[in-house]
């Protein structure tokens, strides 16, 4: 195992002082920075205008988003996009069921500086609101060319889709790319210790149910991920 480089607090989205911000609102770290401006530039002179809807979140907002999913002032949809009943789920289906498209706070792979969800601003027209839907990537949908584009170029500028389909996990989500270099090294370093700690110091919408069930979130949703393509 690498020697940690992160502290628990960064690598749990609590300290963003290893990222910088680029033009566009990106936060990322540098090198990751660095890979991003030259995946742009590839797919521009392919037509491609590829934009950033989301880089770095903090442990913060995604305790508001986790909030807002549990007492369902979000949706929490399945993986055929119908919207649940979320109070109707308890125990852990309630936790399978929100975890599937969002991530627990501390757990988030947004909290690391190294992940983007990309979209195609050529094709979108101005007043397009991205759904982020598998259905927009796939044949006929509004970003079918980056869909086809990401997969066959992110590999050579160093990044991979972690959840390029579903393994049991998270569900897929063609759109999030990762630089690998870093991001693998983070998935390293992120234990379950420290993802306890984290919800320790800052506890969240339901927190006895997410610490009970803490070992199976991480096996499932942390660590289950398509592996980067040789
Ligand atoms: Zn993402």
């Amino acid at each position: 195992m690498n020697k940690a480089w992160l502290s628990a607090q960064q690598l749990t989205g609590q300290d963003p002082s290893h990222l910088v911000q680029l033009a566009g609102g990106e936060q990322l770290q540098p090198e990751a920075a660095s890979a991003w401006k030259k995946l742009c530039q590839q797919a521009a002179a392919e037509g491609i205008k590829l934009a950033a809807v989301s880089s770095f979140r903090s442990y913060q907002r995604q305790a508001l988003i986790w909030q807002q999913k549990c007492s369902g002032i979000r949706p929490v949809l399945n993986q055929q996009q119908h919207t649940l009943d979320i109070e109707q789920l308890v125990g852990w289906n309630k936790l399978e069921a929100i975890l599937l498209y969002s991530a627990l706070p501390g757990a988030s792979r947004h909290h690391w500086g190294t992940e983007l969800d990309v979209i195609d601003l050529a094709v979108s027209p101005p007043d397009y609101q991205p759904q982020l839907l598998p259905s927009e990537y796939q044949p006929g949908g509004v970003f079918e060319q980056l869909g086809q584009w990401l997969p066959e170029h992110a590999q050579a500028a160093g990044f991979f889709l972690p959840y390029r389909e579903y393994r049991g996990g998270v569900a897929a989500e063609p759109w999030h790319l990762s630089y690998q270099s870093l991001s693998s090294r983070c998935f390293e370093q992120l234990t379950l210790d420290m993802l306890e700690q984290a919800l320790l110091r800052q506890p969240i919408a339901e927190q006895e149910l997410v610490l009970a069930h803490l070992p199976a979130i991480y096996q499932r949703f942390v660590q289950t991920l398509c592996e980067p393509t040789a």
